[in-house]
């Protein structure tokens, strides 16, 4: 068996309910920023009949549509594994149904409140419209990530608590309110963005990778950061 204690372990979170437009190419992307700068990583894909593994380093869930998400959140809950890793301090990246339900309550196809995991200080009902579209956001400035550009596509719309802090202001779409977009809260962080968002924004993949392993050098830029600027030009 090759060694992997000592890999950057990515957590993809029940494949089989949550992973929408593409999602799984965070994963992907991941591991590829990860690799270029020589880390090595360990990919484990946990279905939704498994149990959470508590020592990850970076858990990544995907959206979902209404049905599945109620059912990936009992199982979440009911599991406990994601709680415990991001009590440890593990880093966790969620979209759009993965947002939702990290949160502490989150709207069931009926506008019903559900609970949530509760590692995220956010709370969400559900809209009056459907948000779908092109969405450009302006990331907080302390985490160095700049300009964000994805795909959204929920009903949800997401109020804050006061010990989450917005991921960053819309410039245009909806996200949490037609305000703000997505939220963070020390290491865990949600967003309403499709694309998939981390390869259409490779610095906020590498926030996740610093977050993890520190400082890492800059890559050369690559297509990711073509991707970046294409569809930032498309949707302005
Ligand atoms: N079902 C949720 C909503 O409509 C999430 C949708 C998604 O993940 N794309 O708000």
């Amino acid at each position: 068996m090759s060694d992997t204690s000592s890999a950057l372990r990515i957590v993809w979170i029940y494949p089989d309910l949550l992973s929408t437009y593409g999602d799984q190419g965070n994963v992907l992307i991941l591991r590829r920023r990860a690799e270029l700068r020589g880390i090595r990583t360990e990919i484990v894909h946990v279905h939704s009949s498994d149990a959470v593994p508590v020592e990850g380093d970076i858990y990544l869930l995907g959206g979902g549509e209404d049905r599945p998400q109620i059912l990936a959140a009992e199982r979440l809950r009911a599991d406990g594994g994601l709680k415990r890793a991001a009590e440890r301090g593990a880093a966790v990246f969620a979209v759009c149904a993965g947002y939702q339900i990290i949160g502490e309550s989150y709207g069931d196809d009926a506008d019903n409140p559900l609970p949530g995991v509760g590692i995220l200080d956010i709370r969400s009902g559900r809209g009056e419209t459907r948000a779908v579209g092109e969405i450009v956001a302006d990331v907080d400035p302390a985490l160095g990530v700049g300009r964000i550009t994805g795909f959204e596509n929920h009903q949800g719309r997401t109020a804050l608590g006061p010990s989450a802090t917005a991921l960053s202001r819309t410039v245009t779409g909806t996200g949490n309110d037609g305000q703000t977009e997505g939220a963070f809260q020390g290491q865990v962080l949600g967003t309403y963005l499709h694309g998939p968002a981390l390869p259409r924004n490779p610095e906020l993949a590498d926030l996740l990778l610093r977050w993890r392993v520190g400082q890492i050098p800059p890559l050369e830029p690559s297509w990711g950061e073509r991707l970046h600027e294409e569809r930032l030009a498309a949707a302005l």
